[in-house]
């Protein structure tokens, strides 16, 4: 009977438009005590908007045109977001010559006659810039900081929206008996703890890399543990999990590819849906 039920749970997932690798991933899912959930992009709606550019050592539209011009070369949601502003002020962007993305950190530029641009979080900035000053932010902002040729050309506030049915979703899984809930993300600690409170979820791991996410992921208990992300940098954590669920979208094909499941419904309360079909399915099994 047991091949039947799993078949049957596979089918209801897929009605769900999640993508279950097999039907073990169920019966894992089915037990899981503890989580962990990425934030931008997982938990936040990563269609995030430019809401305000404060100028630094350049004046505002500079420091939009240089970052949109390293930004082409990011895959990170942040990156499309930059772009678009630039895009809808009509800047015309310098012509790149080099480029690279650093994952979790930004995206650096080399642009015609030498400049470099850094694009990023504070301390990718810092490490060229020196130690520079927190802005205060509103709940759900992040500050993107811009250098060129080693100096703070200005900061680019962006709003990223936590996703409609976040706080649901946590809420469910908690009642579905997931004991410990934890956010394990990149992002600095204010920008994550007030993401962490608006959907209930009381840990938070903050400045994280893909490497560190995987210890934290390891050490977490009780276990199984289910992790959810999105981006390239949380394919190793996503494989490190007992079950690792991807959110597909931008960038994030390599995501979903060490992911146990896949949600292509761009919807997060899919997690706790897809939770709950695992523990009926397991139930009809045994
Ligand atoms: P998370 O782990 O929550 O998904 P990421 O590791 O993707 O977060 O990113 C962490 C932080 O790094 C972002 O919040 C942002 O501040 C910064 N960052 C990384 N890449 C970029 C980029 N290309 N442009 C702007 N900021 C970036
Ligand atoms: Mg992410």
């Amino acid at each position: 009977a047991a091949p039947v039920a799993f078949m049957g749970g596979m089918s209801s997932a897929a009605r769900l438009n999640v993508i279950i690798k097999d039907g073990s991933v169920l019966e894992t899912l089915a037990q899981v005590r503890s989580a962990a959930f990425d934030k931008t992009g997982t938990l936040t709606q990563g269609r995030a908007d430019v809401v305000e550019v404060r100028p630094g050592a350049r004046t505002a539209e500079e420091t939009l045109r240089l970052a949109a011009a390293a930004e082409q070369y990011s895959v990170h949601v942040f990156a499309e977001a930059v772009i678009a502003a630039a895009r809808a002020r009509q800047l015309a962007l310098p012509e790149v010559t080099e480029a690279e993305e650093v994952a979790t950190h930004g995206v650096r530029a080399s642009l015609t006659g030498g400049t470099v641009v850094r694009v990023g979080k504070p301390a990718f900035i810092e490490e060229v810039a020196g130690p520079i000053d927190r802005p205060a932010l509103r709940a759900g902002e992040t500050a993107v900081y811009v250098s060129v040729d080693d100096e703070l050309a200005g900061l680019l506030i962006v709003s990223d929206p936590i996703r409609p049915h976040a706080a649901e979703t946590i809420a469910r899984l908690r009642a579905a008996g997931v004991a410990e809930i934890a956010i394990v993300t990149g992002d600095v600690a204010p920008t994550a703890e007030s993401v962490a409170q608006l959907v209930g979820i009381g840990t938070v791991h903050a400045e994280t890399t893909p490497q560190t996410k995987v210890e934290i992921i390891r050490a977490i208990r009780p276990r199984p543990v289910l992790m959810v992300g999105d981006g390239i940098n949380d394919a190793p954590v996503l494989a490190a999990a007992d079950v690792g669920i991807a959110m597909a979208g931008r960038g994030s094909t390599v995501a979903s590819e060490s992911a146990a499941a896949v949600i292509t419904s761009n919807d997060i309360a899919r997690v706790a849906d897809v939770a709950h079909v695992s523990r009926r399915t397991v139930h009809i099994a045994l």
